[in-house]
Formats: C-alpha cells, sequence, structure tokens
C-alpha cells in the first residue's frame, strides 16, 4: 500500500472519512472530528462579553514593562523604546496582510487562510526564510487599532480565519487589537502561527482567545537548537511543554462539514539534512506526549536560505530518502493524523 499524499490525505478530511486506527490487536474506525458551522462560536466573543478580554490585555500589555514575553526573558520595558534579542519595541511591526493559499488545507478552503505577518521574531533560525521580514525587520509600525482593521478587512475578503505569522513577541499589540476586531464584527477563528519557543505562563493567558494553534516543533536536541536558533538550548523542553499547553487548551483538530479548520492543535515539523530535527524523536513525543491522532504536518520544503548556504550540514536540500524515512517514523510511532507539506 502506498503512502498517503497530501492531497489524498486531505481529500479524506474534506469527506470526512474515518481514518482506520490500530487499537491494541485491533484496529478499530477514528472518524474525523467534525462539527457544524452554525453551531461554532469563537473562544474570544465569549471573553470579551465577561470583561475578561480586557483584563487579559491589560496583564499582557504589563509584560512589555520587564519583558518575559518569551523564553529568553531580555527583562527590558519596551515600552520606553528598549529592545531585546527580538530587536522589537512596544510597538507592532507588519510586512504584510493577505488571504494566503499556501498553508495546510484546513486552513485554506475556498476563501484562503487571512496571514498577518509580523516582523522580527524571536527564535531567529539561521535558515530562516523568512529572513528580511524575521531578521532584517523589514515592515511598517501599525497601531492596534489598525491590526484589528487588517482582521476585519481579511474577514471580508472570505478569507476562513486570522492567521496570525510570528506573533509571540507582539502578543499584546495583537490581542489588544483583536477587542477592535470584535467590536467591527470579527466572528472567525484566530490562528497562533508560531515557532514553538513560548512560555506556559504566556500561553494560558491565551487560554479561551486562541482557538487554532499552528506551532513548530523545530528540534529535540538542545545542542542543535542552540546552533541553529541563535543559542535557544531549552527549545526541546520549552517547545514540548508549549504544545502541551496548547493541546490542554484547544485539543486535537476539529473541522466544519466542508473540511474547514475551526480549532484544535495542528503541528508542523520541518525535515532537516541529516536529521537534524531530530524527527524520530519528535515523532515519539507525539504519539506518546499528545495522542496518535493529532495532526502533524512533516513538511519536506526545507531550501537553504540566508546564513544556512555556508553551513555545510545546512546547505542542501532533503534528498527524497530522508523524507520517506521522517514518514516512516512517522507511521512506525503510530500517527494516523499526518499531512505531508
Ligand atoms: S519577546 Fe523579545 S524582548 Fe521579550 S523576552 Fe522575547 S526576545 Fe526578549
Amino acid at each position: 500500500m502506498h503512502d498517503p499524499t497530501r492531497r489524498e490525505f486531505m481529500g479524506a478530511t474534506l469527506v470526512s472519512v474515518p481514518l482506520m486506527q490500530s487499537c491494541g490487536d485491533r484496529v478499530t474506525a477514528s472518524p474525523i472530528p467534525t462539527m457544524r458551522r452554525k453551531d461554532f462560536e469563537p473562544a474570544y466573543l465569549r471573553l470579551e462579553r465577561s470583561g475578561e478580554l480586557e483584563r487579559r490585555v491589560r496583564e499582557l500589555q504589563a509584560i512589555y514593562r520587564s519583558c518575559r514575553l518569551c523564553p529568553r526573558r531580555c527583562g527590558v520595558d519596551r515600552t520606553k523604546g528598549q529592545t531585546g534579542v527580538c530587536s522589537s519595541t512596544s510597538r507592532a511591526k507588519v510586512f504584510s496582510a493577505h488571504p494566503h493559499f499556501g498553508e495546510e488545507r484546513p486552513l485554506v478552503g475556498r476563501g484562503g487562510s487571512g496571514t498577518i505577518f509580523f516582523s522580527n521574531c524571536n527564535l531567529l533560525c539561521v535558515f530562516c526564510q523568512n529572513w528580511e521580514i524575521n531578521h532584517r525587520g523589514d515592515g511598517s509600525y501599525v497601531s492596534d487599532d489598525q491590526i484589528g482593521r487588517l482582521m476585519t478587512d481579511l474577514q471580508e475578503l472570505g478569507c476562513h480565519n486570522i492567521n496570525f505569522v510570528t506573533p509571540t513577541h507582539v502578543v499584546p499589540n495583537i490581542i489588544s487589537g483583536l477587542r477592535t476586531a470584535i467590536r467591527r464584527g470579527l466572528k472567525i477563528p484566530l490562528v497562533y502561527n508560531c515557532g514553538g519557543y513560548e512560555p506556559v505562563e504566556v500561553l494560558r493567558l491565551l487560554d479561551g482567545i486562541i482557538d487554532i494553534y499552528l506551532p513548530d516543533y523545530k528540534y529535540t536536541d538542545g545542542a542543535m537548537a542552540a546552533k541553529y536558533s541563535s543559542g535557544a538550548e531549552d527549545y526541546p523542553e520549552v517547545a514540548a511543554a508549549a504544545i502541551q499547553e496548547m493541546h490542554r487548551q484547544v485539543g486535537e483538530l476539529v473541522v466544519d462539514e466542508n473540511g474547514i479548520a475551526l480549532r484544535g492543535l495542528m503541528i508542523r515539523h520541518l525535515v532537516l539534512p541529516n536529521n537534524i530535527a531530530g524527527t524520530d524523536k519528535f515523532v515519539k513525543f507525539v504519539a506518546e506526549k499528545l495522542t496518535p491522532t493529532t495532526y502533524v504536518n512533516i513538511m519536506a520544503q526545507y531550501r537553504p536560505e540566508y546564513k544556512a548556504r555556508n553551513i555545510p550540514e545546512l546547505s542542501r536540500r532533503i534528498t527524497s530518502a530522508e523524507y520517506q524515512q521522517a514518514v516512516r517514523w512517522a507511521r512506525e510511532a503510530g500517527l494516523t493524523r499526518l499531512d505531508r507539506g
């Protein structure tokens, strides 16, 4: 039997065909969780009605005064213009906002995913494919209200969700802007599209706000993370704890009757040359610490960008054999909701 392609896999999602799941020595049907669109209400509307969203915004903004929004814990006062590893003050910068049709199929549908790309980054990988945005900081300063207006503009264009790309270091601005968007009628799910380097205490402030978490899990070896992501040696433990917290908050991916994502966790894992990403350990983590039916996208698209061209072990694309091995590891670990990007 051949491995399903991405299109075949997602075709199954779109028509809600049960996936087959091993259960001891039996095989049982495991239907893809679905919810009728008309029964869905994004989590943030409830918090806004109760006044809790306003309180969360204040708590998040207070963190800027001695920044510990991410595990770098720089301690700088970003409200006074100081900057830490992410080179960002308390004003957010946006590079672009547009419907995106290259994301995972459950996010894209017919209308696209409403991506807002934030400038700068807290992880700063040597192989960054958007280094002009994330390292050089290309983009324009925007007010929180403008971020909110971008959200409703994307909704009006027919996007199925609002997809915050690299949000970690500007999350207070995003959630503040969300209140403007709610006043303007926002009602589609929010996607938190991050590098996985997130502290659990900040994620807890997003509980009940974010509907869909879309984290990377980049490395399982701290030495690799330190070498290729600006000294982030604690990345494997931090990302594992962060993803477990995300799973606790939103659970497994739930889609509507048309296969469009409404809520849940979607994990991305980029296969790197020479198994630098530690794919074998990553898939075991998902199977053992989350669930075998967690949505995982094993990504083949690595190409040497930015500084990686000059780093011998990262200076080539992955081979077909490396990718097939990664998928075999995922299947051997028992993962059943496997996308292949
Ligand atoms: S968000 Fe930026 S300033 Fe704050 S702790 Fe992280 S890297 Fe440092």
